[in-house]
This record gives C-alpha cells, sequence and structure tokens, in this order.
C-alpha cells in the first residue's frame, strides 16, 4: 500500500468536479488533504463547503488565493485589501488555517513599485489575519507573470518581505513550477526553514515545450523539474507538511476526473 498521508489536491485541479464529488472522490482514493480555490466556493456557504469535506475526512490545508495588491490606482488597492480581508473571513468559515497570496503585479508601473506597494498592503493586512488566527503564504511566481499576477517572482524577494515583517503569521510557499530555475533556490529554502517559514509546497511539472502559459502545467514526472530534488531540501528544512498537486491543464480538465484521479496518485507515488 503507498504512502498517501500527505497528499493534498487543490480543487483547481480538478476544475471540472463540484465540491460534493471533491469530497467523495478524494474520499474514496485515500486523499487526505485539500486546497479549495475561492472560486469553487462561489454562490456557497464556506462554513458548510467546509463542514462537506470535514464530514469525508479531509484536512483543508489552504484557501486559495488572496492577493493582487499593486495598482497604479490607489483606490484599487484599497479595494484590495478588502477584498484580502473578505478572504480571511473565508478562511475561518471554511475551516483553513492558511490564505494563499498571489501577490498581484500592474504593468502600468515597475515591478519594483509594484513590491512596494504588496509590503504596504500586507503590512495593513497582517494584524487583521493575526486576529483571525489566518496565516499568509506569499506564493513567489514565475517571472513569466511578473506583468499581471506576481512582482514577486524569487524566494529571496518572499523571504525579505517575510524577514522585515517578523511575524508568526507570515511565511513562504515554496512551488516547484515556479521556483526551480533559480539558483538560490536551495539556499532560500534552508533561510526559510530556518525561521519555520515555510508554509507549504506545492508541486506539478514543467512540459518542455510549454503550449500555454497559464494551463500546460504536466503532472509529475512528465516535465523538468527536479521535484524530488527540492522536495529533499524542503524537508531537510523543516517542513513535514503536506504536499499540494496544484495543475491547471486543458488537456487533464477534459479528461474523465475519476481517471486523472488514478493518473495523479500514480505520478505522486513515482515522482514525488
Ligand atoms: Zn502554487
Amino acid at each position: 500500500m503507498s504512502d498517501l498521508s500527505r497528499l493534498c489536491i487543490h480543487t483547481e485541479t480538478v476544475k471540472p468536479l463540484q465540491i460534493e464529488e471533491v469530497a467523495e472522490k478524494f474520499a474514496h482514493h485515500g486523499i487526505p488533504g485539500v486546497s479549495v480555490w475561492r472560486q469553487t466556493l462561489e454562490n456557497r456557504d464556506p462554513q458548510k463547503t467546509g463542514q462537506i469535506l470535514r464530514d469525508q475526512g479531509l484536512e483543508i490545508v489552504s484557501l486559495v488565493r488572496g492577493g493582487f495588491f499593486p495598482s497604479s490606482d490607489p483606490g484599487k488597492r484599497v479595494a484590495a485589501i478588502e477584498e484580502n480581508k473578505r478572504a480571511i473571513i473565508e478562511a475561518v468559515k471554511l475551516g483553513a488555517s492558511l490564505l494563499v497570496l498571489v501577490c498581484g503585479s500592474d504593468p502600468d508601473q515597475s515591478p519594483g513599485i509594484s513590491r512596494t506597494q504588496i509590503r504596504d498592503a500586507i503590512r495593513i493586512l497582517l494584524p487583521f489575519a493575526e486576529s483571525q488566527k489566518i496565516r499568509l503564504g506569499i506564493e513567489p511566481l514565475h517571472p513569466m507573470y511578473a506583468d499581471t499576477r506576481s512582482a514577486i517572482i524569487t524566494m529571496k524577494q518572499a523571504n525579505e518581505i517575510i524577514g522585515e515583517m517578523d511575524s508568526p503569521f507570515l511565511g513562504l510557499v515554496v512551488d516547484v513550477y515556479h521556483t526551480w530555475w533559480d539558483e538560490n533556490l536551495e539556499d532560500e529554502i534552508k533561510l526559510a526553514g530556518k525561521k519555520g517559514k515555510i508554509f507549504a509546497f506545492h508541486v506539478s511539472d514543467w512540459k518542455v515545450p510549454t503550449e500555454d502559459m497559464l494551463a500546460d502545467r504536466g503532472l509529475m514526472g512528465e516535465g523538468c523539474i527536479p521535484i524530488r530534488q527540492i522536495r529533499s531540501w524542503v524537508e531537510e528544512a523543516g517542513f513535514n507538511g503536506f504536499i499540494e498537486v496544484e495543475i491547471f491543464s486543458k488537456k487533464y480538465w477534459r479528461l474523465e476526473q475519476e481517471v486523472y484521479l488514478k493518473m495523479i496518485i500514480k505520478a505522486f507515488e513515482e515522482f514525488v
């Protein structure tokens, strides 16, 4: 029997499934963890949704995603903080202790200015997150998303902000898809681990060639990311939480999701 005790799958990975199907199918296949995307909660009561998942024995690892802080328009920056407060409340109701931050970027201004705005926003948001006992996880994204999705593109940039704020409620989300290319990856993982700041670990694979910047992520083992090596670094750095499968793929969303879940489990066993 294989060890799936640390396997978590994002709802976005199996986007065609309704949350009731997620609960039932994950339980049936022995998948113990789920990270819930906010889209999944649209027009749903987060508290009841959390209960549906817990009733099947699932642990809700995180709510994905908050962030998108920077804008050249000050009104939009204020609105973004309010939206993130709503996300934090949603996490509380859902029963997730971590909100993943995709920090955002505005192509109308330099990434440096966007990063300053991200810092400012997190500084404002953090006391609210602390009051609600929700941890915030900064996820650096691959530089190909630096235009609109994240001005934080390296582990170093994330670690710097986390170091400045020095709160037990602010840490790092390491995603192999976004960080595998970084020559400082091992050192930055060590640094974050020393301070107990690795909050989450996401896996998928980088397909060669990648045909769609957003929705052509590979199953583990299908691409060029040294997933096992990176996993060993985060574990040596003290991380022993869930390993979260986060794959956006038009190709896999078209499959029968039951078949796809079996493929995910096989890839997890063989390549993670
Ligand atoms: Zn991720």
